[in-house]
């Protein structure tokens, strides 16, 4: 006999298991099946983000950040510590500890909802079918009348540099090291890449971040990725740009990674070396293809602006999607899903999603910048406050960074804002709100915001744009 369901989620990350609860809270009889097994083979809801990704990161660049603010900030305070020293098992345990708490938190929050949640893999027969298999291999058929595709993504494998999970490890391995290395090596200087390589850079590791691009975060505005580059250089990362690997071998003495920079060929040796060159859309072994659901040439699965596949009953979200590969829009495309399901009109502004790197100084964007717009045939009006003034920003010895605020000479309209600075990844949601509320510069001007306060540099971009910032010039 199978079981019925109306909801079938395969996935139990922030796509899928945020689809499983808003499903149930809409009255839908749901299961959610997720297929996670952590290195110690404990099997865990919330995907990549709550296991191998968002929260373990942060966890350990908190901690490292403590490290690096213990042995050079302390002082600047009057406060001595002697020598800072760290505990890795410990930070790695504390580490686990966040990702497991909040893993089971997403059981009692299943549980409350009346979610059936499943360990082991789901696989789509056709017909409404899906077959689960048990971690210890024992099968079973569901059936559903909505099945939700939410398997996520997985790193990039490099031809040239294998994982090997010993010497050349994925972003997984790199949070998971228990030494830290003496020469590190990362290929890739996009968002994983600069925060791993900042946690290791801050515990000691000598680090080198190996990027084909010639230009750093292309994805951010120009002036304030260059701001980034300057501060993390500060701070002992040595990236390298326009750097194009050829190869990368294992042998006694670690990995020796080649290149090639400005025609020349060079190489380095290293003791680990972390590939974060992107993440792929993850399909295997869920039977979509066979099934005859549409995925794109780059592997992503290809849904409509309601989620829903060329096969009737079937729909995907999250990172297996599409770009940006990000949790809170996994998040939001899961819980559209479902109230779509319900008959809600639901609908998700791609224009207006936050993206955060969270090194410090933490880099944080919402829209476009400078370049994009222009490109996108706006004529523009900027205006860049930098936080070196901020009263709060000193106060707290992290007066670092710029804020800027990209408006249509139009409309008035904010088009974006990127900024590097203390706690963006926080201050970026006003900005959020500004681009969903299409908010003008005037409206901002005309907004208080308290004081001393780090969103102060943010009201004093928004002021710059028409020359009348009273506190910057
Ligand atoms: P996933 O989280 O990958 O979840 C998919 C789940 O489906 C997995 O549990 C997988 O085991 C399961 N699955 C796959 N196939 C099957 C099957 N056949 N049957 C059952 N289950 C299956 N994003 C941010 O927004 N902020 C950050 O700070 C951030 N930091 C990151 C740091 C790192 C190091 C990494 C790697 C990623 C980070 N991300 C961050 C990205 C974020 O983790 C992803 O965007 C997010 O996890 C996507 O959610 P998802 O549910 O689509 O996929």
């Amino acid at each position: 006999m199978s079981e019925t369901y109306d909801v079938i989620v395969i996935g139990g990350g922030p796509a899928g298991y945020p689809a499983a609860i808003r499903a149930a809270q809409l009255g839908f009889k749901t299961v959610c099946i997720d297929a996670w097994l952590n290195m110690d083979n404990t099997p865990a809801f919330g995907g990549t983000c709550l296991n191998a990704g968002c929260i373990p990161s942060k966890a350990l660049l908190e901690s490292s950040e403590l490290v690096h603010r213990a042995q050079h900030e302390f002082d600047k305070h009057g406060i001595s510590t002697g020598p800072v020293s760290f505990d890795l098992a410990k930070m790695q345990a504390r580490k686990t500890k966040v990702s497991r708490d909040l893993t089971g938190g997403i059981k009692a929050l299943f549980q409350a909802n009346k979610v059936t949640g499943l360990f082991g893999y789901g696989r789509l027969l056709g017909d409404g079918k899906v077959e689960y298999k048990d971690h210890d291999g024992k099968t079973s058929e569901l059936v559903g009348k909505h099945i939700v595709i939410a398997t996520g993504s997985a790193p990039v494998n490099l031809k040239i540099a294998p994982f090997d999970g010993d010497k050349i490890i994925d972003s997984w391995g790199a949070l998971d090291m228990t030494e830290v290395p003496k020469r590190l090596g990362v290929i890739g200087a996009g968002v994983i890449g600069t925060e791993l390589g900042s946690v290791w850079n801050r515990l000691g590791a000598k680090t080198v971040v190996i990027e084909a691009m010639p230009t750093f975060l292309p994805m951010v505005d120009q002036a304030i990725a260059k701001e980034t580059l300057k501060h993390l250089t500060k701070q002992g990362l040595d990236i390298r740009l326009g750097a194009k690997v050829l190869g990368a071998k294992t042998g006694a003495d670690g990995v020796t990674v080649e290149y090639e920079q400005n025609g020349e060929t060079k190489s380095e040796v290293f003791d680990k070396l972390i590939v974060a060159v992107g993440r792929r859309p993850y399909t295997d072994g869920v039977g979509a293809k066979e099934l005859g659901v549409a995925i794109d040439e780059r592997g992503f699965v290809k849904v409509d602006a309601h989620y829903k596949t060329n096969v009737p009953g079937i729909y995907a979200v999250g990172d297996v999607i599409g770009n940006p590969m990000l949790a809170h829009k996994a998040i939001e495309e899961g819980v559209a899903l479902a109230e779509q399901l319900a008959g809600h009109h639901t609908q998700l502004n791609y224009n207006a999603i936050p993206s955060v790197i969270y090194t410090s100084p933490e880099v944080a964007w919402v829209g476009l910048s400078e370049e994009q717009a222009k490109a996108a045939g706006y004529e523009v009006k900027t205006g860049t406050a930098s936080f070196v003034p901020s009263g709060r920003a000193k106060a707290m010895e992290m007066n670092v960074g710029l804020c800027k605020v990209i408006a249509d000479v139009k409309t008035d309209r904010i088009l974006g804002v990127h900024m590097v600075g203390p706690h963006t990844s926080e201050m970026i949601a006003e900005s959020v709100l500004a681009l969903e509320y299409s908010a003008t510069c005037e409206d901002i001007a005309l907004t208080m915001h308290s004081h001393p306060s780090l969103s102060e540099t943010f009201h004093d971009a928004v002021l710059l744009v028409d020359g009348r910032a009273v506190h910057a010039v």
